[in-house]
């Protein structure tokens, strides 16, 4: 099976800063993996432990510093790696980046059977990438996925994560499967699969590499416009009135509540 893994790197940090566009500060901050994605990673791994002739092709856009997460994939036991870079895909909104990363798959890597994504990616977090690149290559999809149970390279049986429990359902391949947090933790990357990813020269591409222009990546190919981007105010803990008899119970809430105002 021919699988493909799309990683992201992502900011170590809960504390986003923004520039004046309203686009995320990355300089200066230590990247990871996004965690969804080294779920995605030892998905594509485990897959290829029951199907031997499987090879695993992990994918990033972003700047040349993310080749680090795609060298991480490596160690792991991915098989090779391919960074989408240019300054032109400045700006992209998930439109515009779902659509790059579907034409370097279909331009850079041709046939495949499987496409693995994380559910979500922890500082962007909108869960549309994955369901998008789907689409712009019309494949079937599995999203919320918390296990693949099994696969043939026709057809794929997965577990997925509904509000009322667990689903099981069975995707014509090829297709598109979405990883949450699984009930198995990635592995470490082994000391052979670091020197494997030190020595791999990991190929690049940019815009005209993938047959896109200008209206195709960055802000004009992107239908999004962030007019304010903020963190919420955190409100203090409640109060709890703790008296067992309900009228009493309501006195006491009345008071507070004419108290701080709310009710005049
Ligand atoms: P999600 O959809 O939550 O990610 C789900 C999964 O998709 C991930 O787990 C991973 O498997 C896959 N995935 C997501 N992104 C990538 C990727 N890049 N490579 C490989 N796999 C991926 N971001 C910038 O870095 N620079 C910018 O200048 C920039 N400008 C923006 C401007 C606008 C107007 C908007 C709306 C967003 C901008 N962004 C920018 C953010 C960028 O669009 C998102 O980070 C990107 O589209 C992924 O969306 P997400 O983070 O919500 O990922």
């Amino acid at each position: 099976m021919k699988i493909v893994v799309c990683v992201k790197q992502v900011p170590d940090t809960s504390d986003i800063k923004w520039t004046e566009n309203n686009t995320m500060i990355r300089d200066g901050v230590e990247s990871i993996m996004n965690p969804f994605d080294e779920y995605a990673v030892e998905t594509a791994i485990r897959i290829k432990e029951s199907n031997p002739d499987s090879t695993i092709t992990v994918l990033t856009m972003g700047p040349p510093q993310a080749k680090d997460v795609l060298k991480r994939a490596i160690a792991m036991g991915a098989d090779d790696a391919i960074l989408i870079s240019d300054r032109k895909f400045a700006g992209s909104d998930t439109q515009a980046t779902s659509r790059t990363l579907a034409k370097a798959i279909k331009e850079k890597i041709g046939n495949f059977d499987l496409i693995i994504c994380g559910q979500f990616a922890i500082d962007g977090d909108t869960a549309q990438t994955g369901p998008s690149i789907a689409e712009h290559l019309g494949l079937a999809q599995v999203t919320f996925a918390k296990e693949v149970e099994s696969t043939n390279g026709n057809t794929l049986i997965a577990k997925r994560e509904i509000e009322e429990g667990l689903q099981r359902v069975e995707m014509q391949l090829p297709g598109l499967i979405c990883m949450l947090k699984c009930d198995y933790e990635p592995r470490m990357p082994a000391i052979k699969g670091v020197m494997k990813a030190n020595r791999m020269q990991i190929p690049e591409f940019g815009m005209e590499d993938l047959g896109l222009d200008n209206e195709d990546v960055g802000f004009k190919g992107s239908p999004t416009w962030v007019s304010k981007a903020f963190r919420p105010e955190t409100r203090g803990a409640g109060e709890l009135i703790n008296i067992d008899d309900p009228k009493q119970a309501a006195c006491v809430l009345l008071e507070k509540l004419i108290e701080s105002k709310v009710l005049v």
